[in-house]
């Protein structure tokens, strides 16, 4: 039988012989792209970091974070490993000497911890810093998150990312001068100006850019951000659930079957998200999605048996038709 998705969980089964979750990690490093370290630019559209991540929960050093993290989850009985997932803002905006101090933390716990994940923005990798993450790979799992959101140049313009495709291009293909570091990329699916056949396009990219792993969002409106402002001006628009399984439903089928979707489901803390406030939970709504997609014959990668310019040009037919 086909596999739905190439979920996350999957990968992690097929590398370890034990379960693995993420330990969140705080490191309060702001983000070259906002106004609160040097940077001017106030930020993407869509930005409030806290609403991405349980921040409450990562006070304290960075060492005291992974302790109380692993504590935490044996006392709830848990008894596989972990990836130190450096998460909110932007994780290679500091000095080497601090980033490396952290990150070789994890072989302090060679019984508890597997490797790294390490959110970023693609104009923030410096050749030193990719080197040492790329020293860590020999041994350790690194994944690397760097933010796309979008393949068009008119969006991340209008969302005000601060870089363009190519500068996201040409991070991959630094990044893929060592192997052994995992690619993930953000995406945000809903964007303003964007349809489904745009949608589609950024998937064909990342088809092409043959990255490792995914990560997919629903368009969601956080407090104390521009998009919040535009939201509230009826500027726009978000998904209803089902529109968002719709659309799932479409671009599942055009994404390589060898790329690891991270995620499917966008995740805002609670109390700052303001749309969609949907009813059903992300579990549940997971579970309705594959119970479709296996009704309906559909899985990751139906139509992406290449990436090549044929396949493209199958695509295209099916914009026109949709
Ligand atoms: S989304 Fe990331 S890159 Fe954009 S402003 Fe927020 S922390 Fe910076």
């Amino acid at each position: 039988m086909k596999r739905l998705v190439y979920s996350f969980k999957n990968f992690l089964k097929e590398k370890y012989p034990f379960p693995v979750r993420k330990l969140q990690i705080h490191t309060n490093l702001g983000c070259p792209h906002r106004k609160d370290r040097t940077g001017d630019s106030g930020g993407c559209a869509y930005c409030y970091n806290p609403g991405f991540s349980n921040v409450e929960n990562s006070s304290g050093s960075v060492e005291r974070q992974i302790r109380r993290g692993i504590d935490r989850s044996r006392k709830q009985g848990f008894e596989g490993k972990f990836l130190a997932y450096f998460q909110t803002y932007t994780n290679t905006y500091a000095d080497l000497p601090l980033l490396k101090s952290w990150w070789h933390m994890i072989y302090d716990y060679p019984d508890d911890i597997v490797g790294l994940a390490i959110g970023t923005r693609p104009d923030c990798l410096p050749p030193e810093i990719l080197s040492a993450l790329a020293e860590i790979s020999e041994n350790r799992m690194v994944w690397l998150e760097l933010g796309l959101q979008s393949a068009h140049d008119r969006t991340l313009e209008l969302i005000n990312r601060g870089h363009d495709y190519q500068c996201f291009v040409d991070a991959i293909n630094r990044v893929k001068q060592y192997p052994d570091i995992l690619i993930c990329a953000h995406i945000i699916l809903g964007l303003p100006g964007e349809d489904l056949g745009d949608m589609q396009h950024t998937i064909f990219e990342i088809n092409k850019l043959q990255l490792e792993g995914v990560k997919l969002h629903h368009l969601q409106i956080v407090k104390n951000t521009m998009f919040a402002k535009w939201y509230a001006e009826g500027k726009i628009p978000v998904f209803a659930e089902e529109e968002y399984l719709g659309l799932l439903k479409n671009l599942l089928p055009y994404l390589s079957p060898e790329i690891v979707v991270h995620r499917l489901i966008g995740d805002i803390q609670d109390d700052l998200l303001i749309a969609p406030r949907w009813k059903t939970v992300k579990s549940q709504l997971i579970q309705k999605l594959y119970r479709e997609m296996q009704e309906e014959g559909i899985y990751q990668g139906k139509y992406a048996m290449d990436t090549s310019d044929e396949n493209e040009s199958k695509f295209d037919f099916y914009k026109q038709g949709d």
